[in-house]
């Protein structure tokens, strides 16, 4: 049958009771816990490519037994259960210990290729971790992080993947609008695959318990195993090991920032150690390109995780990490320093490149092209403009054989609204500008459309395409969340009929944020 290896920190868990109590755990990173059973698992929906990675086959995905091992009412063997120990800080705030409050990983699969991916169920119940929360995730944010996952996997955006996605026949109670009303919603286990669900908060834990033993123990086993080629442990590694995490958390950064994507709650505890997307709670995309806007309800007032505002947060995340790493510095600032040096480096570099690359660009040369990529952002920005198709219809623009002398129709269709004359005067203005500067481009313009169509999805994530698939479950139909994973597999090709998931968010969900817990 399938074998697992559980392989973690080698470090003495916490007690063993099989009663979760909820507490500190101190001296350890993780704690044995097995997942609660559920009363009626139904699988809705898994990833193909995810399976087939794991090299779990159809027949095997549709079992009831695998259903029951990703509901967390049985295990296969060789898997021990537990939970992860971490801090974090939360909305620029340190808040002590936080660990996996619903997170249990199962364990770690070998799989055909030799690669090695932690399975975690998200939403099995209550650990020691859970504080006063219940350990549960309801169907609504579930479905949101399955599919967002694969969404942004197949964009070619660094991220943990989603396996499976069950309902679990239970009711969870939460409060959705925030109002003082709960109510009960159903419930839902994902199922999440990852080399490792590492993350800041690992780290800064340790440290701030001053339990620079246990801080060493985690940084051996992380370089060990996921950053072997900068070498045995020292000073120097540990140093290399920090700005290779800083380039990693720029360039991801700088990938969200290209396709329009809003994590919504970027604190340390949900930052990956390997540069993945983790933790899909109250995300969002871009509709509008509005660097004010933010998916997060809780996050309304101080904006600190709004879209223009994520590189800015990369980089003190990165910054948080560099203080909980400094023991390992021997106390050497310029260590540190140097990490938010590559962060910076990284991400300028890495944010030109893509921007670059969405306006058909091989590189920005000078102060004019870089003019020229702000220009766009400053027009975007003015009213209210559609990020994704914007930039999906300037291919079609780049083919025109003279400059455009007034708005394309695939441009004037990505506004939302009624456009003052002024602007649509600028946005010839930048089009023209933009169009003679492609002329520069050592490719010919049919190449230039199909580099740009390879950058700029048709399809992404949109937040009321994934409210549709939500409501359309909640009223016991599945099918549109299995549209929705089908279409988000290629983003980038036209899928001829498929138009209503390319489409301009719609009235209904115009101030919608994204949902939470
Ligand atoms: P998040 O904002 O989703 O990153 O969660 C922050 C912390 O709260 C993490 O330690 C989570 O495990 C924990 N948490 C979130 N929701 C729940 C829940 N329903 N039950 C237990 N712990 C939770
Ligand atoms: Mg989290
Ligand atoms: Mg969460």
């Amino acid at each position: 049958m399938l074998s697992f290896l559980s392989r973690f920190v080698d470090s003495t868990p916490g007690d063993l009771l099989s009663e979760p109590h909820r507490r500190q755990v101190h001296g350890a990173l993780w704690s044995k816990v097995a997942p609660t059973p559920v009363s009626a698992p139904r699988m809705v929906a898994w990833s193909p490519e995810v399976a087939r990675q794991l090299g779990l086959d159809e027949a095997t995905m549709q079992s009831a037994e695998t259903v029951q091992v990703l509901a967390g009412n049985a295990l296969w063997p060789g898997m021990v259960p537990y939970a992860a120990n971490y801090g974090g800080h939360q909305f620029g705030h340190w808040a002590g210990q936080l660990g996996d409050g619903r997170a249990i990983v199962l364990g770690e699969r070998v799989a055909p290729d030799g690669t090695r991916h932690e399975l975690q169920l998200k939403g099995a119940g209550p650990t020691p971790y859970s504080r006063r929360a219940d350990g549960r995730a309801v169907l609504r944010s579930s479905i949101r992080e399955f599919l967002c996952s694969e969404a942004m996997h197949h964009l070619g955006v660094p991220t943990t993947r989603a396996l499976s996605l069950v309902a679990t026949g239970e009711p969870v109670i939460r409060d959705m609008f925030y109002d003082g009303n709960p109510q009960a919603e159903p419930g839902a286990i994902v199922c999440r695959v990852a080399p490792t669900f590492l993350r800041f908060g690992n780290f800064e834990l340790c440290t701030s318990r001053g339990d620079v033993k246990l801080l060493k123990q985690l940084a051996d086993y992380t370089v060990t195993h996921f950053f072997p080629e900068l070498g045995a442990p020292s000073k120097e590694t540990y140093a290399a090991f920090y700005r290779e995490v800083a380039r990693r958390t720029a360039r991801l950064i700088a990938h969200w920032q290209a396709v329009g994507f809003v994590h919504g709650v970027m604190n340390t505890d949900n930052m990956s150690i390997l540069g993945l997307t983790l933790d899909y709670g109250p995300y969002g995309w871009i509709d509008d390109f509005n660097p004010g806007w933010t998916p997060n309800t809780t996050d309304a007032e101080q904006r600190r995780y709004r879209f223009g505002n994520q590189p800015n947060i990369g980089l003190w995340n990165v910054e948080r990490l560099g203080a909980a790493l400094m023991p390992l510095f021997e106390e050497d600032e310029s260590l540190v320093e140097a990490g938010l040096l590559e962060y910076q480096r990284a991400f300028e570099e890495e944010a030109t490149r893509r921007f670059a690359a969405k306006l058909g660009l091989s590189s920005l040369r000078n102060e004019e092209d870089l003019a020229l990529m702000n220009g766009c952002f400053a027009w975007l920005a003015a009213e209210e403009t559609d990020m994704t198709r914007f930039f999906r219809g300037l291919a079609q623009v780049v083919t025109a054989e003279t400059a455009p002398t007034e708005l394309p129709a695939v441009v004037r269709e990505s506004f939302y609204g009624e456009v003052p004359e002024v602007h649509v005067a600028k946005g010839v203005e930048w089009l023209k500008a933009w169009w003679q500067r492609t002329r520069r481009e050592e490719a010919a313009p049919a190449e230039l459309a199909r580099r740009m169509n390879a950058v700029n999805p048709k399809y992404v994530l949109r937040n009321w395409l994934a409210q549709e698939a939500i409501d359309a479950a909640h009223a016991g139909d599945d099918s549109k969340v299995h549209a929705l994973l089908d279409v988000m597999r290629r983003p980038f090709d036209e899928q001829p009929g498929r138009e209503h998931f390319a489409a301009k968010r719609p009235d209904w969900a115009r101030t919608k944020p994204g949902c939470s817990a």
